[in-house]
């Protein structure tokens, strides 16, 4: 059996890749593990698809824009797995990674444990209509019957493995 540590370390590259990608607004990029020990999920998103702005909030409205988004954008109301699977959240984060004057990034990090990983053939992610305007999101994903990835779009929201 691979452990986890071992999958991370086999995404390791992708990761990387992941990570040197130019700021891109409209595209998120996200990587996935499945492993018979659990789901890990991390993605980089632009402010500007968080909130609408990428600055810090300047107004109350956009204050409570940006509260009400961090709400709302917690992982486990948009990553949806097969109801076989029994999927439990253990961990969720969202928060700012990288902000240089111009830009900002958010990181979205989540890991659920599955009594049954054997039964995720596929995951939806409906994350699109929760957004200011994400139009692709790019996932690396590794599980336990190979690697791959794949561009989901607001048209497109199924991830099959
Ligand atoms: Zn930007």
């Amino acid at each position: 059996m691979r452990s986890l540590a071992c999958s991370l370390m086999l995404l390791g590259p992708f990761m990387l890749a992941a990570q040197q990608k130019a700021h891109q607004h409209g595209v998120a990029s996200a990587t996935l593990v499945i492993d018979p020990q659990g789901v890990e999920w991390q993605m980089d998103m632009p402010a500007d698809q968080l909130f609408g702005f990428e600055h810090a909030p300047s107004t109350a409205q956009q204050q409570a824009i940006q509260q009400s988004q961090l709400e709302k954008i917690q992982p486990q109301r948009w990553l949806v797995w097969p109801d076989e699977a029994k999927c439990e959240l253990k961990t969720a984060t969202l928060a700012l990674d990288d902000a240089d004057s111009h830009h900002h990034d958010y990181v979205s990090s989540a890991s659920w444990q599955c009594a049954d990983i054997s039964s995720i053939n596929q995951l939806e992610i409906t994350l699109f209509q929760l957004t200011m305007g994400l139009e692709q999101l790019h996932v690396q994903y590794i599980t336990p019957s190979g690697q791959g990835s794949r561009t989901l779009t607001p048209q497109e929201q199924r991830l099959a493995f």
